[in-house]
């Protein structure tokens, strides 16, 4: 199982499809809670990822929280700004780090504000310079402003992270101006182009750390739950009121809410089902797809039409990989690849794997 847990709800920027920290009274601040308190629902071989609001504002209670328990992996969900605040022998305890970037430095000033690339970009050298040697994943957000195929591609290049992985922003921001045309124009050629070049590369015995290939491919070949996250299922979140939820960003949905510290025990997190219906339920494509994103598939912010787009982008990427599915076996009956170099992520490190 995984726990998520919020530092604090205030972030240090406010990037154009968030707005920035929550208000104290939903997410507070501070975590009103003690530390004692999670031993009520840990259990051994447990792992706990960092989150907020940006979870490096309150590196003291992450610091009590790896000097109290001893988790199976330490995972941190940041917008990279201050991880040069965190001491070098914290820092090589995290087995994954994500970092927020959504592609060249254009692109990421223009979504979270000037001078974020530059920053990020540094510390994650100074990352690499004091010895982390774990799993640094770059977690992009695409907007209609995104090439995929480009801002993949410059994020790998970069010869900085293990992993690249992305989430279309379909939620909070208002209906983009040009949805289909972005979508069939930009989005499903680039994603075409992006996997044969990454099929390319597997020819010669290379798999590049694409998170959404992967994690797709290792549903298809070894299954997983549903929804694709986790949410209510392998991971639960504590938010920083004690407050017990399926899924991290539903902290206002009653749908999401399964209890509080102070009172509930382990069964009664494990007893939780996401609520998971039609259209989905019915749905050729759920095995692998898993719902997409419960909370987009509860809320359905954008109505029928967000609904369709989200499926027929699932779709389309799904296909695109059952369609190769023949020369990727014949990579692996011939030892080209080892079925360990596909499969990803090894844990739940809150990658949501459908983008
Ligand atoms: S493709 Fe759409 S309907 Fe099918 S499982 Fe995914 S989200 Fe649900
Ligand atoms: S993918 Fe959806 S359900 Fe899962 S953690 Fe993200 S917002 Fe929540």
């Amino acid at each position: 199982m995984l726990f998520i847990l919020y530092t604090t709800g205030r972030c240090n920027l406010r990037c154009r499809y968030c707005g920035g920290s929550f208000d104290d009274s939903i997410v507070p601040w501070t975590v009103r809670y003690s530390v004692d308190d999670l031993s009520r629902i840990l259990r051994d071989g447990d792992d706990i990822a960092f989150y907020g609001g940006e979870p490096l504002l309150n590196i003291d209670f992450i610091r009590s929280v790896m000097d109290k328990f001893n988790a199976s992996h330490y995972i941190l969900q940041t917008n990279g700004l201050l991880l040069n605040k965190l001491d070098p022998d914290l820092v090589k305890r995290f087995d994954t780090i994500l970092v927020s970037i959504d592609g060249p430095r254009w692109l990421t000033d223009l979504n979270r504000g000037d001078g974020v690339y530059d920053r990020v970009v540094e510390n994650l050298r100074w990352l690499r310079r004091v010895g982390y040697e774990g799993d640094l994943v770059a977690r992009m957000t695409v907007t209609e402003d995104s090439n995929i195929y480009r801002d993949v591609r410059h994020l790998l290049n970069l010869g900085l992270f293990n992993h690249i992985h992305w989430q279309l922003s379909f939620i909070w921001v208002e209906p983009w101006h040009d949805l289909w045309g972005w979508i069939r124009g930009s989005y499903e050629p680039g994603l075409r182009k992006l996997l044969d070049r990454w099929i390319e590369r597997m020819k010669s015995g290379v798999v590049e750390g694409i998170a959404p290939f992967q994690g797709i491919l290792t549903r298809i070949l070894r299954g997983g739950v549903k929804p694709p996250c986790g949410s209510g299922v392998d991971s639960f979140t504590v938010v920083s009121d004690g407050r017990i939820i399926a899924c991290p960003i539903a902290v206002r949905e009653p749908w999401a809410y399964v209890g509080r510290l102070e009172e509930i025990d382990r069964e009664r997190i494990e007893c939780y089902k996401p609520p998971i219906g039609e259209p989905c339920l019915s749905c050729k494509y759920f095995e692998i797809c898993g719902g997409r994103c419960l909370y987009t598939h509860v809320e359905r912010l954008w109505g029928d039409e967000g609904m369709q787009a989200i499926c027929e982008v699932s779709k389309f990427i799904i296909d695109l990989i059952l369609d190769r599915m023949p020369i990727i076996e014949r990579l692996l009956d011939k030892g080209i690849i080892a079925e360990e170099q596909l499969i990803y992520p090894k844990y739940n490190n809150t990658i949501e794997i459908m983008p």
